[in-house]
Formats: structure tokens, C-alpha cells, sequence
């Protein structure tokens, strides 16, 4: 029993936890994140003929060893042999040696949906474990994919409420009717006048809020956060890089032990986290491929070993990746320095002056396994006309940075590259026609008609039917009006 699988805080490494109190809590009080102490092993041979859920559940197993193993067995199928009842999560052939995985065919069309299908189970469960009999009110702000896939996880879910914060006129209109169409009783939807960024400082204020915290004490209620700093959003994404080395495999693309790159596009770095720790675990992953978009930053630092937030933002085609301060990346520093104390200062630095340098040493470590590239909006839409032109294949704003530093990337065409297709391009259905340089009608369902006509590929019913539902939510307020609202939910 002493090797189950336990948990520390990337600025405070004495810390020892269980998974289910790292989910609960989400954010370590030092303000540093929940990393896994230790490593384990993946057996790919056993893994070889089981469905996607057997294999999610021998990996989570291994992770969340506190959970008992008929909840994970049972809440992990519930969950993936209904919405992505497919083995690979979908990997399609692009041409000989550059593959797409689809995971965007859960319930909101985004990958989001992997993890916070899961998460709200692991919340609960997490709460009966540890004798926890608040209502848990989790609050997120959202560029507009994790909002949609937090609500559709949360949705009716006992014990927990919801409510979402999102800037108006921030979101694809597609984005914004999956969030205010969204069915549950327990949830609320509010748009900010504003960016994404006041969303989150909003947000962050609540969260702040002594006071708020005393009111709703009082009435047994803690606040709670869906984003992907919680281990529980990760952990899920491990399991979607194993299947797919073991669909190419099967396919005869490659054999067991030969090396696969992984493309993948970044915002918070929790995606391209999961496949580290996949790799970790000995999976034959040669390099991590970071894919930016014009907030460049991770791309920078993946180069240069400076982290530096102090630049432009740029409003892009690709909201969930227009980021300037990563949380996830620490996860990483941790592991590559060994040394919260170094993180921990690397942090402050950030917090107080924008920016930081790890030095020579963890940069090179890190360059072992992750490269970087980035892509200016002309280059997506290139992108997005190309690989349609040539292959026929349709692709969202967010996978086409992917497929752009792809191309550019060092050993393509002499190794199998795998980008993660993060969203359906029936979500940005704008965006794409123009970029295959047609007429955008201004109706968002006229695109979405024009565009399967013009493409001959068909949209995701969840999507098309949405031109059919009921508004629901319509609130939008200041930024300064977050904590009121809180407290009237
Ligand atoms: C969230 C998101 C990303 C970025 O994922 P991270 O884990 O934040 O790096 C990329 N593409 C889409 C469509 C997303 O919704």
C-alpha cells in the first residue's frame, strides 16, 4: 500500500496529498499546483485490444488509487462508451504520415468535453470520500469552450451549481447559443461587458472576496473552479494519447516502440501536459510539438527559456488559445528543475514583474521533449484553404495552428506526427468559409449550411440543432457586478 500514487504542491514539495483532496481543492493554498510524486509505468501490450473506457480506467486506476475501483470502472463507462464510442478518440489519415485526432465528438464538439465529462464525478465522489456536505458552486470564466463543456458536465449534477462568465461579444455566436440554450436547473449563465481577461479578473475577485466567502459559508456553500488547473481536468487527456499510439499500431503505421510526435494546440498547456506525463509513463512519444497561435509566448520560451507576459494580446481565431500567463506550464517547471523552492521564485517573479528565466539546465531538459512553433492569423486561414484543397479536410481555426507548425516541424515526413484536433470547425463556422475564401452569410446557421454544402462534410447534430432551441439566459453585466451575482445565485 505505501506506493499508492500521492500528490504534492509545485511550491511546496513536503506537502503530501491524496488525488481526491487535490481535485477537491483544485489550487494548493501556497498557490501552486497538485503534481503527481512519482511515475508509473504503462503495460501497451495489454492495453492493445480493450475499448477506450477499459484503457481510461487501468490509467485513472493508477493515478486516482484512492477512488475505488468500481466507481472509476463504473462513472468512466457511463461517461465514454456514450459520447466518444470510438477506440482512438478518432484519428484520421491526413496522408502518409500525418494523422488527425478528433476530440470533438463529445456533447459541446470541443475536447474540453474528455475531462469535464469526468471531473464533476470526481468532485462529488471526492466530497463523499472526505465527509465534505457543502453544496460545491463552481464558478468559470470562459473564452467560450471551457464554459460550454463545464455546463454540460455540471448539468443536474446533485450537490453542485454552476455559473459561467463570458465576454459578450467575446464568443463565435455557436459558442454563445450552446451556453445560453444549455439545459439544468442548477446552472447560470452571464455575459461580462468585456474581454476574456475582465471575465477572469472578475472571477478572480470572487474568489477573493472574504466577505462573499462568510455569506455563503453560512449557508454551506464553497466556491469551486472547472478550470484546467485541477488535476482533475488533466488526468483524463493521458488516456487519448495511448489509444491513439495503439490505433496507429494497429493500423501497421508503426510498430510497438517506434517513435510518434505529437502536435498540439496550446493555450493553458493542460493538453500537451497530459501527453508529458504519457510520455513519462513510456509512452514512445519523440517530441511534444507546442502549437501557438499569434500570443506567442509559450512558443518564446519553449526557445529561449524566458517567459515573458509582458507584450500585445491579440484577439485571434483561436480564442481558447489567446492566453499570456500559462497556468499549466508550471507543472512542468516542477518536474524538469525538481525544486519547488525554484519555482516557487520563478513564480513570484511573474506575479511581480511579468517574466522570468529558468536558465540553461532546465531549458535544455525541456528541449528534449518539446518543441514549439507558431502561426500569424494569415498562416491559419492558409492553413485551413490548403489542407482542405488538398486533402479534403475541414478544420477548426485551433487544430489548423496545429497543422501549420506541423509542417514546419523538424522530423515531419520522417516520423508519424499526430496533431490534436481540438474542436469541430462547425463551431467557427465564419471563420472557415472565409478562410476557403467564401461569401460569410450573416446568419451563423446560413454559414453553417453554406459551409457543409461548399465542404460535403456534415455538421454535428448537437451544433445544427441549435438553431431550434430556447434562449435561456440573457444576463449581461460589468465586470464589477461578479461578486453581486454570485451572492444571488
Ligand atoms: C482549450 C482549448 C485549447 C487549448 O488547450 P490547453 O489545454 O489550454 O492548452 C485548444 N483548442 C481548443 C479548441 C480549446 O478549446
Amino acid at each position: 500500500m505505501g506506493s499508492l500514487m500521492k500528490y504534492t504542491s509545485t511550491r511546496d514539495d513536503k506537502k503530501e496529498i491524496q488525488s481526491a483532496e487535490a481535485i477537491l481543492m483544485g489550487l494548493s493554498p501556497d498557490g501552486g499546483l497538485f503534481v503527481p510524486i512519482g511515475n508509473r509505468k504503462i503495460n501497451l501490450e495489454s492495453y492493445k485490444n480493450m475499448p477506450y473506457a477499459d484503457v481510461a480506467t487501468a490509467v485513472l486506476e493508477q493515478f486516482l488509487p484512492d477512488y475505488s475501483e468500481g466507481f472509476l470502472r463504473d462513472s468512466i463507462h457511463k461517461i465514454y462508451d456514450n459520447n466518444f464510442n470510438n477506440k482512438a478518440g478518432y484519428l484520421v489519415p491526413i496522408n502518409e504520415h500525418l494523422f488527425s485526432l478528433e476530440l470533438w465528438h463529445g456533447p459541446t464538439s470541443a475536447f474540453k468535453d474528455y475531462a469535464l465529462q469526468l471531473l464533476p464525478q470526481l468532485l462529488v465522489e471526492a466530497k463523499k470520500m472526505l465527509h465534505d456536505d457543502n453544496k460545491t458552486q463552481v464558478l468559470v470564466a470562459t473564452s467560450g469552450d471551457t464554459g460550454t463543456a463545464a455546463l454540460q458536465g455540471f448539468c443536474n449534477v446533485e450537490g453542485t451549481g454552476i455559473a459561467v462568465f463570458y465576454p459578450h461579444n467575446g464568443t463565435s455566436e455557436i459558442q454563445r447559443l450552446q451556453m445560453a440554450t444549455q439545459k439544468g436547473d442548477n446552472i447560470d449563465v452571464i455575459a461580462i461587458r468585456g474581454n476574456f481577461d475582465d471575465a477572469q479578473r472578475g472571477v478572480k475577485l470572487a474568489f477573493n472576496d472574504l466577505e462573499l466567502a462568510r455569506n455563503l459559508d453560512s449557508r454551506k456553500i464553497k466556491l469551486s473552479s472547472a478550470n484546467s488547473i485541477n488535476w482533475g481536468r488533466l488526468v483524463p487527456q493521458i488516456v487519448y494519447y495511448i489509444t491513439s499510439y495503439i490505433c496507429l499500431c494497429d493500423k501497421g503505421t508503426i510498430n510497438a516502440g517506434d517513435l510518434v510526435d505529437y502536435c498540439v494546440p496550446t493555450g493553458n498547456f493542460g493538453d500537451i501536459m497530459a501527453g508529458y506525463y504519457a510520455k513519462r509513463m513510456g509512452l514512445p512519444i519523440g517530441q511534444l510539438i507546442c502549437a501557438s497561435n499569434q500570443n506567442n509566448v509559450l512558443a518564446d520560451f519553449l526557445e529561449t527559456g524566458h517567459y515573458n507576459a509582458n507584450r500585445d494580446f491579440y484577439k485571434t481565431s483561436s480564442p481558447s488559445m489567446d492566453i499570456l500567463v500559462s497556468s499549466n506550464l508550471e507543472r512542468l517547471l516542477y518536474h524538469e528543475s525538481g525544486c519547488a523552492a525554484k519555482v516557487r521564485g520563478w513564480m513570484e517573479q511573474l506575479a511581480n514583474k511579468g517574466a522570468y528565466h529558468v536558465g540553461d539546465e532546465v531549458l535544455s531538459r525541456i528541449r528534449g521533449t518539446f518543441t514549439a512553433g507558431w502561426a500569424t492569423e494569415e498562416q491559419v486561414s492558409e492553413e485551413i484553404q490548403s489542407i482542405f484543397q488538398e486533402y479534403q479536410y475541414l478544420s477548426d481555426p485551433h487544430t489548423a495552428v496545429a497543422f501549420r507548425v506541423a509542417h514546419n516541424s523538424v522530423n515531419y515526413g520522417k516520423r508519424p506526427t499526430v496533431v490534436l484536433s481540438t474542436a469541430s470547425p462547425y463551431k467557427f463556422c465564419s471563420k472557415v468559409l472565409a478562410s476557403l475564401g467564401k461569401a460569410v452569410p450573416d446568419d451563423e446557421f446560413d454559414a453553417l449550411e453554406a459551409l457543409e454544402t461548399y465542404s460535403g462534410i456534415s455538421a454535428p447534430g448537437t451544433i445544427k440543432s441549435l438553431k431550434n432551441k430556447k434562449v435561456r439566459f440573457e444576463y449581461v453585466i460589468d465586470p464589477g457586478q461578479v461578486v453581486e451575482t454570485v451572492l444571488s445565485l
